[in-house]
């Protein structure tokens, strides 16, 4: 991947440029407003751009649409009574001065035990590094069970990797390596299913045709739903 961009009029759109083996150029707006170009192996740098120009009107219209969707995920301060996501359940923030940290769900709540202070900075740490172990654990459950499923197919992930991604959900290189987001653990249990399906039918078919969809659909048939309610809910 590499990063390229464009002007257009007094604005500049700068994207990730992939090349893929494909016949056409494919051009995606993230949530983040990221803009990621697929080119076909052989395309030659001077002509995507003049696409991308072409495009811009569409690709400025789409981040401004994403846009929109910024006060729904507002960045979280880590302030008592602030919503915080866990497996597509909101739960408030309780922050807790105890003589241990902790951070554990209880009830409706996110709830911090801080033994030092109670500054923003360090109840922020605590809850990530929370995040982070649960998305881990939780994450690395559903893979497993996934995994066991795929095994009619004779495939199996050479190394699953969960780590925060700035960009995508999810990928899956040509050694079979799967990366997952560790962000999906916000994120409703169907999604992240739909995210790691998605990957290990990849390992069938590297590419989005209709043979990989066919195989999503045997595997999970209502994956359109779950994609869907990703896209709109995490940005
Ligand atoms: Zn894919």
């Amino acid at each position: 991947m590499q990063k390229e961009k464009v002007e257009f009029g007094n604005q500049v759109i700068e994207f990730d440029l992939e090349y893929r083996s494909r016949k056409t150029l494919g051009i995606i707006v993230l949530p983040d407003q990221n803009v990621l170009v697929k080119a076909p192996l052989q395309a030659n740098l001077e002509k995507i751009k003049t696409r991308i120009k072409q495009r811009a009107p569409w690709i400025l219209k789409q981040q401004r649409f994403f846009l929109r969707y910024h006060p729904l995920t507002p960045p979280r301060q880590f302030i008592n009574g602030e919503t915080h996501l866990y497996l597509g359940r909101q739960y408030r923030l309780k922050i807790i001065s105890a003589e241990q940290n902790s951070v554990k769900l209880k009830g409706g709540f996110l709830e911090v035990y801080s033994a030092y202070h109670l500054e923003t900075a360090f109840i922020k740490k605590l809850v990530l590094k929370w995040y982070f172990i649960r998305a881990k654990a939780k994450i690395e459950e559903y893979v497993a069970y996934w995994i066991e499923k795929f095994e009619k197919y004779q495939v199996k992930p050479s190394a699953i990797i969960i780590r925060p991604l700035t960009k995508r959900w999810g990928s899956c290189s040509p050694k079979g390596r799967i990366l997952l987001n560790s962000e999906l653990i916000k994120a409703p249990k169907g999604c992240i299913e739909y995210v790691i399906i998605h990957e290990l039918c990849h390992l069938i078919y590297p590419n989005h045709t209709q043979k990989f969809f066919e195989l999503l659909i045997k595997e999970m048939p209502d994956w359109e739903r779950w994609k869907h309610r990703l896209e709109q809910w995490i940005a």
